[in-house]
This record gives C-alpha cells, structure tokens and sequence, in this order.
C-alpha cells in the first residue's frame, strides 16, 4: 500500500534540485540530432497544484525561494533556463511541473518517453495529462520492472531517471537490483539517481552499496538545507555538456535559494577508476 503522496512536497528545494538537474541534462542530450529515449521509473502525478489542499507549502523554501532569488544570479546561470521552463509550464506560478510534464515539454516529435507510476490516483491523473501524446506511454507498473522491459532502448541513447519515494524499507535495495539490472541492459545510459540525506535512508550504505556495482564515471551533488529537506543526486555518465552547467548549479542555488543552504559536488565515480 503506498501512501506517499509528490503532492505533498512538490516544488521544494529537493525538487528543484532535481529538476534543475533534470533539465540540465535534457537541454544537453537534446543537442544532438538522433532520437532520445527517456524513462521516468516514479513519475508521480506529473503536474501540482501549489494552492491544493494536499500541498504543504514546501515550495516557499524551494521554486518559491529561488524566484525570489533570481536576481542574485548571473545572467547566464543555468538556474535562470530552468527558471524560463518552469515559469512557461505555469506563467500564474499556481502550478509546479513535475518531472514528467517538465521532460514533455522539452522532448521533441521524435523522442520517446516512458513514464510509470503505480499510486492509483496519481498514474490516473498521469495518464489523463499524457493520453494524447504519442510520444508518452504512461504505465501503471514498477519502475524498476521497466529498467529490464525497455533497456537497452532501440534509440541506443537514453536518459533514465530513478526518483523513488523510500517509504518501503526494501527501497534501497530494489534500487541497487534495478541498477545492477539497468548496467548490466545499458551500461552506457544517462542515469540520475535522488536520494534524501535525511529520515530512515541509510544513504551512506546506499552510495557504498552503489559503488560495489562498479558503475561508470558518475556525478554526486548534494544539497543541504537547514529549514527544508537535504538530498542528493547521482548522475551516471552524464553528457559532457552538462557537466560544467551541474557544476554552475551547485555553486549558484545555495545563494539564490537563501542563507541555510549549501552543496557538495565531485565525482564519486572518476572516469578511470576502474
Ligand atoms: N519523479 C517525480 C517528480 O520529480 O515529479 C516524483 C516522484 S515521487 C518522489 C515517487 C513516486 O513513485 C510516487 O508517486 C510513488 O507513488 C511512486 N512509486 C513508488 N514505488 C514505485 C514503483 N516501484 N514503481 C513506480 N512508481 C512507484
């Protein structure tokens, strides 16, 4: 029985961790011409809205804070193109896009995407927003099902995003199966991986246990917060593109986001480690 709801906490500053992430890593897959696979294993109810009784208001300390912040960014931040999609998904900012409807809108005619969720209410709405796309197929099946139905994708590029909610205290280590599976079908796929820093994750034994897998090159940022909820990202073979835009995130979101924040960035699997 699952009783987690995105809705709760949409927008917050693990939110826009990800998502500024997120569309990091798009904007810089998208660059080349060939087709695009992308996979969102626990993709929530893809859309929210702020002022829903469900909401907890999280995202005063997130998007909310970093609109707000905006202005202590430089010009060319990488925080202010996310920013720029967001703000055009909901220009009233009433409604915060989740990963799904964020990856939507940035996919082209010739890209394909898999979106699977298996809260009941929340993959009905999922499924409402995504039903006339022919690009979307939305499933009420498990993530980690879909890393061994869909990999390796026939685009042989794809961006595989891995976001569970850790209420179940098997999580951690269907996450580690999933990924074992998922490198063993497509070694060379993007993958970015949430995790929190806080509650009942033993992320430290998470991160060793990822290690053992002998991934390739990946990525760690984390994002302290004080007031909100501290969590981090892995991102497995990230574009080279990207990485210098992750960088500027980093160093940039603590600021915008306000006193209270900061982040740790560096490569917890080097290139040639192995
Ligand atoms: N990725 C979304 C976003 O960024 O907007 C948020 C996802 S939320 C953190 C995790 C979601 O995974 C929840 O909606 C939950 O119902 C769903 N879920 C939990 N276990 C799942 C599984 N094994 N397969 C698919 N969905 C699952």
């Amino acid at each position: 029985m699952l009783s987690y709801r995105h809705a709760f906490h949409a927008g917050n500053c693990a939110d826009v961790l990800k998502h500024s992430a997120l569309h990091c890593l798009l904007r810089a897959a998208l660059q080349k011409p060939s087709a695009l696979w992308y996979l969102d294993t626990h993709a929530g109810a893809g859309r929210y809205d702020l002022g829903a009784s469900l909401s907890r208001r999280e995202h005063e300390g997130g998007i909310t804070a970093l609109r707000a912040g905006a202005d202590q960014l430089p010009p060319d931040s990488p925080l202010h193109a996310f920013l720029g999609q967001i703000n055009a998904l909901s220009p009233d900012h009433r409604h915060y896009p989740g990963s799904p409807q964020l990856a939507a809108a940035m996919l082209r005619p010739l890209d394909r995407a898999q979106f699977c969720e298996l809260h009941p209410q929340d993959h009905t709405r999922l499924a409402a927003q995504f039903a006339n796309d022919p690009r979307i197929r939305v499933s009420r099946s498990d993530g980690y099902q879909a890393l061994k139905a869909t990999l390796p994708p026939p685009q042989r590029r794809g961006l595989i995003l891995i976001d569970p909610a850790y209420e179940l205290d098997q999580e951690a280590r269907s996450l580690i199966q999933g990924l074992r599976t998922a490198l063993a079908r497509f070694r060379h796929g993007t993958y970015m991986v949430w995790y929190p820093l806080q509650g009942k994750l033993d992320h430290v034994r998470l991160l060793r246990d990822f290690c053992r897998l002998e991934p390739p090159k990946t990525l760690r940022l984390n994002l302290h917060s004080v007031s909100g909820t501290s969590s981090g990202i892995l991102v497995l073979n990230p574009p080279y593109q990207a990485q210098g835009d992750l960088a500027r995130i980093a160093d940039e979101l603590p600021a915008a986001l306000g006193s209270g924040h900061s982040t740790e960035f560096d490569w917890l699997i080097p290139e040639q480690s192995l």
